[in-house]
């Protein structure tokens, strides 16, 4: 279901159980341990690394998402303003550079999340067990 995908992607949980976080360190400000996953789900054992280099794919995603972030704050701009002044394009800068660990986390949620689904029985069995 779509609403459990946004939810894993954004939340950045597990996409088979919804609960196990997918990143070893939860702070957004460590960039040493900023994409450091653990091999599998803390709750549901699903394997996180599902082919070796699996998330290169994910650059993707997070040029996509880059760019519609800071084409959207562009286009707001021109739509209210009728122009881009320097100070917005300095605010959709800065909005990258804040976004950035986020976005680099959430591309590769989604790039997991394309292959692997939710699972009601394992995600009841964990909230169960
Ligand atoms: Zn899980």
């Amino acid at each position: 279901m779509l609403r459990h995908k946004v939810y894993s992607s954004f939340a950045l949980k597990c996409p088979r159980c919804l609960k196990g976080s997918l990143f070893v360190n939860p702070s957004l400000l460590n960039l040493k341990t900023i994409s450091d996953m653990p091999a599998c789900c803390a709750k549901c054992e699903q394997d996180y690394e599902i082919e070796i280099g699996f998330y290169q794919g994910a650059a993707f995603i997070s040029y996509t998402l880059s760019c519609l972030l800071m084409f959207g704050i562009l286009g707001i701009s021109l739509i209210v303003l009728r122009t881009v002044p320097k100070w917005v394009v300095g605010v959709a800068i800065l909005a990258e550079l804040f976004l950035m660990t986020y976005i680099l986390r959430v591309s590769r949620a989604m790039w997991l999340n394309i292959v692997v689904h939710y699972d009601k029985e394992i995600a009841k069995g964990v909230r169960e067990g």
